[in-house]
């Protein structure tokens, strides 16, 4: 397993962290434990992604709007925050989300040559080419399998698959990938939080909703059975890895253990594995004190270390 990271994933907010629950300077803290336990090969994306990639893939008025202050600030949860500059955001937290997404297309590229990885950041399943919400401005993996068909690394017919086992549903990804049938999506999450957006829950090829507080006991059972449903035949797997299943988590409203976690992790890669496909793990979300932790668990567990 290689782990892409790089020092810019780190969103720095300084004493904002006080009103604003996401700890973005967790991947440093993965990235440095993952060093000195020689887990496992640290690769850095060269660049963010380009604002060519990014154009391609937003519409023409989210393009816009993702110039301004307002909007941005408003998908970040913290529309409260006027004197921020548009400067300090851009750099703060735009610049990070590109590195991030450069670290999902370069851990997929990887995984298609027999390296599977894990991006520490990315993950960011609300947004769309037409919305940017839930603390996500750029959705990575829809950017990731355009500029792979562009490229010629991924074709139109490949079938792609997409495991979110992240607290909330990936309604971006649905979305994103709303009339592709070539995309398959299994998500787990807990209904009775936000995204509850109809449309985009009933396009989850295998739905996994879980009431409020599901400790790890149900949620475990649960996933086993949705991954027994798949089949092989994909050409990439894109495991939305996030951590805010943790019970510490303040917004995922579910009761996971650090071990618990650990073991969603392990059964959805040793699935994967069974089925010959190219895997791919994404941050996604994770906003309580354990979140760093159980990424080292998981990749622990997956590394079987
Ligand atoms: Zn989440």
């Amino acid at each position: 397993m290689k782990i892409f990271y790089h020092e810019s994933y780190n969103i720095n907010i300084g004493l904002l962290k006080f009103i604003h629950p996401f700890d973005g300077m967790k991947f440093g803290k993965v990235a440095a434990q993952v060093q000195q336990e020689s887990l496992a090969e640290i690769v850095c994306p060269q660049s963010y992604i380009s604002d060519f990639a990014i154009n391609e893939f937003l519409d023409a008025l989210l393009c816009k709007l993702v110039l301004h202050k307002r909007p941005v600030l408003e998908a970040l949860e913290a529309p409260y925050l006027p004197l921020i500059p548009y400067s300090w955001l851009q750099k703060r937290v735009l610049i990070p989300m590109r590195w991030g997404v450069a670290g999902t297309l370069d851990a997929a590229k990887s995984a298609l040559k027999g390296n599977d990885s894990w991006n520490l950041a990315g993950g960011y399943h609300h947004a769309s080419a037409h919305s940017m919400e839930g603390f996500c401005i750029y959705n990575d993996i829809g950017i990731s399998y355009q500029q792979l068909l562009a490229s010629g690394e991924l074709t139109a017919d490949d079938k792609i698959l997409i495991i979110d086992i992240d607290a909330h549903h990936g309604n971006g990804n649905a979305r994103t990938f709303h009339d592709n049938s070539n995309v398959t999506l299994l998500d787990v999450y807990n209904a009775d939080i936000y995204p509850n957006t109809p449309v985009s829950r009933q396009r989850v090829d295998i739905a996994v909703p879980l009431p409020m507080g599901t400790d790890g006991e149900l949620y475990l059972n649960k996933l086993n059975t949705a991954l027994q449903q798949l089949s092989s035949g994909y050409k990439l797997a894109f495991v939305v890895a996030g951590t805010d299943v943790l019970a510490t988590d303040p917004l995922g409203g579910l009761k996971l253990s650090i071990a618990d976690v650990a073991q969603s992790h392990k059964r959805v890669y040793q699935r994967l594995k069974v089925l010959n496909i190219p895997t791919v793990f994404l941050g996604g979300g994770g906003y309580g004190k354990d979140s760093a932790a159980a990424i080292i668990a998981g990749i622990k567990a997956v590394s079987d270390r």
